[in-house]
């Protein structure tokens, strides 16, 4: 999962330590880094997902440990694609994870006269020219990765030239993709990057913040980097895709009265199975009805983790664990789960519910009658408290605890045989009630009154533990039962990954049964089902008919490979 590390974070025995904690730690001993400086750049094109969040925990973490800040910088160098809507959405979601990045969000936009300044300085130092070779030319000129590129004939346009148009591209005399901007490197560099890279393009567009005023934007090499000197950023930490650019940053900065030098460094993207991780295929899921928005919670976005009912507690300690390594690798879906069962163990109040119900008539119960048991609210945290849950002569239990005609395994209940009922008594199976159709539709069944509390007087074991709710006092709630959004561990490597969709990945039950307490549930609040798995109730939810959606199931796979020593 993480490149072998014998070394750990200081006292977490369970968290690596990585090589951007041991290169900060160095610049700080030996005083190259004063004050350690990093940033989260993310384009506002679509919402923040998991990936995202390593970045912000490595990002926001490395800043909180060594006393510095981490800055906010949207990087809104793409007006055609970005949207307010998008910007509101991820400081929401950073805020949630539980990180605060001193109020102020910067946005690349707002160094875009700077970032003028220093194209128009590249010109006079002779290291930019104005090339209006078409996309089509400057692709054929480019060369490949075997063979050199070739000098655009603008290439050797004079400087006073090149100043001359590149203040009409500004002004907007020319249409869209007309002429770019270029730094004058190498066409015969091994590293394309540097084959003579476009720094800005026209583009007539109207951009959120800036309006009308640009009518020419810079690429994202040539904002990244100088934002970064502009914020004074000393580690400038992108996943390894950038690896390449890295040589371009350098010659940027060095080329440029930049107030600061900062240094880029490179670690690897999170990628989950059964998940997509890129905001473009995300945004198809969305905008093709695949899911009911950004924040389904079926996607790995924050917001659909959010509403899934994961807790940002278990999405950083999931980040810590998994690690920062300079390889890429796949994480397993599975750990994250256990992450978050690990946390919502500890704090997620238990409840009984019933999520197909099957109803049992207890014969010898009195009729009216009902009583009041205690039951724990959080075996895992003793402050939690107790509750009682109502008892009477009608309950649901679960369908699939009940078996006609169990196989050799099943040891629920089945016709003639006993179970416990959860912190109440022993009850027995004496007939089964069908319809016309021969659906079971309830079962007949007697308690013994001297086993309340769950065990018998006389010693004799039951080997079943049922949840029940009683169907006089429970409230009636919508579930949401989910499983992956994709059929395939790697739906990217399918060819098409719309093709992996799981057609089972939503399953709606919408006559569950809840003990009276659990029907107050706060939207949002994680809770245990006993027995079925930890829910969040929705914002979709009404007083009288709460939605509550699966956050996940209770049995852990991850521990299970882990002990395989798979
Ligand atoms: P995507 O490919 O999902 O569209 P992106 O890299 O284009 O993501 P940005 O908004 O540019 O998205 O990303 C902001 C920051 O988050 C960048 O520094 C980027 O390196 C980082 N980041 C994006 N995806 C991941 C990931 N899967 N794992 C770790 N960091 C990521
Ligand atoms: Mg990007």
């Amino acid at each position: 999962m993480t490149d072998a590390v014998a070394d750990t974070e200081a006292g977490h025995p369970d968290r690596p330590n990585h090589f951007v904690r041991d290169i900060i730690r160095a610049d700080v001993a030996g005083g190259q880094v004063n004050t350690v400086v990093t940033r989260f750049p993310p384009e506002p094109n679509g919402y923040l997902h998991i990936g995202h969040a390593k970045s912000i925990c490595l990002n926001f973490g490395m800043a909180e440990e060594f006393g510095g800040q981490c800055n906010l910088r949207m990087d809104d160098t793409n007006p055609t694609k970005e949207e307010e809507e998008y910007i509101e959405a991820i400081q929401r979601d950073i805020n949630w994870l539980g990180f605060d990045w001193g109020g102020k969000t910067l946005f690349a936009s707002d160094y875009f006269e700077t970032l003028y300044q220093w194209a128009e300085h590249l010109i006079e130092t002779g290291k930019a020219y104005v090339d209006d070779l078409s996309p089509e030319e400057m692709r054929a000129y480019r060369g490949t990765l075997t063979e050199p590129g070739k000098d655009s004939p603008y290439r050797t346009r004079p400087v006073a030239e090149n100043l001359d148009l590149f203040r009409r591209m500004r002004a907007g005399e020319f249409a869209d993709g007309a002429r770019v901007l270029r730094a004058k490197i190498d066409m015969a560099s091994g590293n394309i990057n540097m084959r003579d890279p476009v720094l800005y393009r026209i583009l007539n567009a109207h951009h959120p913040r800036t309006g009308d005023t640009w009518h020419i934007y810079p690429t994202y090499d040539f904002a990244h980097g100088q934002s970064d000197a502009i914020e004074g950023v000393s580690h400038s930490l992108c996943t390894l895709e950038f690896a390449d650019h890295r040589p371009l940053y350098n010659w940027l900065i060095e080329n440029l009265p930049t107030p600061s030098t900062p240094v880029q460094y490179e670690f690897a993207r999170l990628n989950l199975t059964y998940t997509v991780m890129s905001k473009r295929r995300l945004k198809q899921l969305v905008d093709d009805g695949h899911v009911s928005g950004w924040d389904d919670p079926r996607m790995p976005t924050m917001s659909g983790l959010r509403r899934r009912g994961v807790p940002p507690e278990a999405i950083r300690d999931f980040a810590q664990r998994v690690g920062v390594a300079r390889a890429d690798s796949t994480v397993e879906y599975s750990f994250l789960e256990s992450c978050v069962r690990e946390r919502l163990n500890k704090v997620a109040p238990r409840y009984m519910a019933v999520l197909r119900p099957l109803k049992v008539v207890i014969t010898n119960y009195p009729e009216g009658e009902e009583e009041w048991l205690e039951a724990v609210n959080n075996p895992e945290d003793e402050s939690a408290g107790t509750r009682s849950v109502p008892f009477s002569r009608e309950l649901y239990i679960e369908r699939d605890d009940f078996m006609e005609d169990p196989p050799k395994k099943f040891f629920r209940l089945a016709p003639g045989r006993e179970v416990r009922l959860r912190y109440a008594f022993f009850l027995k199976c004496n007939d089964v009630v069908k319809d016309e159709a021969g659906e079971i539709v309830e079962l007949h069944c007697t308690y013994d009154p001297e086993t309340r509390g769950g065990n018998a007087p006389d010693g004799r074991k039951v080997k079943a533990t049922l949840h029940w709710v009683s169907a006089g006092h429970a409230g009636r709630a919508i579930v949401r039962m989910y499983d992956h959004l994709f059929t395939k561990e790697a739906p990217d490597a399918e060819g098409d990954f719309l093709s992996t969709i799981n057609p089972d990945s939503l399953t709606v039950l919408d006559d569950a049964r809840l003990e009276p307490e659990a029907m107050k549930a706060v939207v949002g609040s994680a809770v245990q089902f006993e027995r079925m798995g930890y829910f969040c109730a929705d914002p979709d939810s009404r007083p009288d008919r709460p939605v509550f959606n699966l956050t996940m199931t209770l049995k852990d796979t991850w521990k299970k490979i882990q002990a395989k020593g798979g």
